[in-house]
């Protein structure tokens, strides 16, 4: 007498899998339309549990149900998986060649079935096609994107389902000389399809936890940043200022700020229109951060007024940087933009006391620099 039922035990799996699709199904409602994939995740699991359910029916409802419908719709959803993993990743997803394989797979096992009755050649050729498509899933989870604690579940989810099936080509040679399929598909099928619906429940759980790491993500770059130019807002700059604060306290180091502003900018504004603007301003950024080391950050805090913070660089290095930044600026790069100018002020806190009292007396600083190069006659640097 086994502990559960396999048909309840199956039930039970595929209700939970239903529930998962149910969620899924919500998140692809509610999240950002840029998180793709969701849907079809959704719809691969309820076809999987249908194709799950067609299948513990065997010796019930006809072969063709049972055998030959319940492959179709399993392999359609593994399909749809592969799809929403695409689609999430960002790429076109690829339908037609996979879709001509399925249609010549589901020929042959309607011929194994009725035409030569041979079992195993159809658990073989079934085997072989869920390798091929949790082999090829588990590589795109693995690659998908925040690389986190979701992407690594589903794609062990994936191998997990890759070796089950590897354990069933196994398992399969083993009975090769059973003349009785009874009890292979009594005893073996069976654990077969139960892992597999619990194979689904994990592969639905580690799409779940992806999206939720990708809506994470995306909120907290909104949080802190600029839209327009991707650079820090002011809030996250002043949040990751008082950690590079505290540490320049501690290990007696020094910390730079430049302070930047367009030179007249309003003619920009005025002659070309606030659009050109705009483009000039995200060139600046753009072209400003590229100039920038790992550490430096680099914020938006007004209209074309940028805020960089230098952990660890002293007085001659961070003019260097500002220079670099000047001399980038006025060459002319974008030929369809309008040639324009940037001037910059340098503050730097050197380890010891007696300078600026916190950040915010030291941005005052490269203000005060900023404003005497703007009276010096603009696109400079003054420290
Ligand atoms: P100065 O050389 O003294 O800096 O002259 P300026 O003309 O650049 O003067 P100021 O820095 O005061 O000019 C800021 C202008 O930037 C005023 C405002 O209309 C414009 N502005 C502010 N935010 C934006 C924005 O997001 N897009 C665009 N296109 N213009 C903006
Ligand atoms: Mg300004
Ligand atoms: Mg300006």
């Amino acid at each position: 007498m086994p502990l559960v039922d396999p048909r309840t035990f199956l039930l039970v799996a595929n209700l939970l899998g239903m529930l998962c699709a149910l969620v899924l199904w919500v998140q692809a409602k509610s999240f950002p339309d840029d998180i793709e994939g969701l849907r079809d995740w959704s719809l691969a699991v309820v076809l999987i549990g249908f194709a799950s359910g067609l299948a513990s029916l065997r010796g019930i409802v006809h072969d063709g149900f049972s055998i030959v419908a319940a492959s179709g719709l399993l392999l359609l959803g593994q399909l749809l998986l592969i799809i929403g993993l695409q689609r999430y990743s960002g790429r076109t997803p690829v339908w037609r060649p996979t879709l001509d394989v399925i249609g010549a797979i589901l020929v042959l096992i309607a011929w194994l079935t009725f035409g030569t009755h041979h079992y195993q050649g159809r658990i073989f050729i079934m085997a072989l096609a869920h390798i091929g498509f949790f082999g090829y899933g588990a590589l795109l989870a693995w690659r998908a994107e925040p690389r986190g604690f979701g992407g690594r579940f589903l794609a062990v989810a994936f191998l997990l389902g890759a070796a089950v099936a590897l354990w069933r080509l196994a398992t399969l040679s083993m009975a090769g000389g059973q003349p009785d399929e009874a009890f292979d598909r009594n005893l073996i099928q069976q654990i077969y399809l139960g892992m597999f619906s619990l194979g689904v429940l994990g592969l639905s759980i580690g799409f779940i936890l992806l999206a939720n790491e990708r809506l994470r993500v995306e909120l907290e770059f909104m949080a802190t940043r600029d839209p327009m130019t991707g650079a820090l807002n002011r809030r996250a700059f002043f949040a990751r200022a008082a950690i590079e604060w505290a540490r320049r306290e501690r290990a007696q180091r020094p910390l730079a700020v430049i302070t930047s502003d367009i030179d007249f900018f309003k003619k920009v504004n005025d002659t070309h229109g606030h659009h050109v603007g705009d483009l000039v301003i995200k060139d600046f950024a753009r072209r400003a951060s590229a100039m920038l080391r790992v550490p430096d950050i680099l914020a938006r805090f007004g209209g074309e007024e940028f805020v960089i913070l230098l952990p660890d660089t002293d007085h001659a290095n961070a003019c260097q940087v500002a220079e670099r930044i000047r001399r980038e600026i006025e060459t002319q790069r974008d030929k369809t933009l309008p040639k324009f100018t940037v001037s910059l002020g340098v503050a730097v806190t050197a380890g010891q006391a007696g300078q600026a009292a916190d950040i915010e007396a030291l941005i005052a600083e490269a203000d005060a620099a900023l404003y005497r190069a703007k009276q010096g006659g603009r696109n400079r640097v003054e420290a």
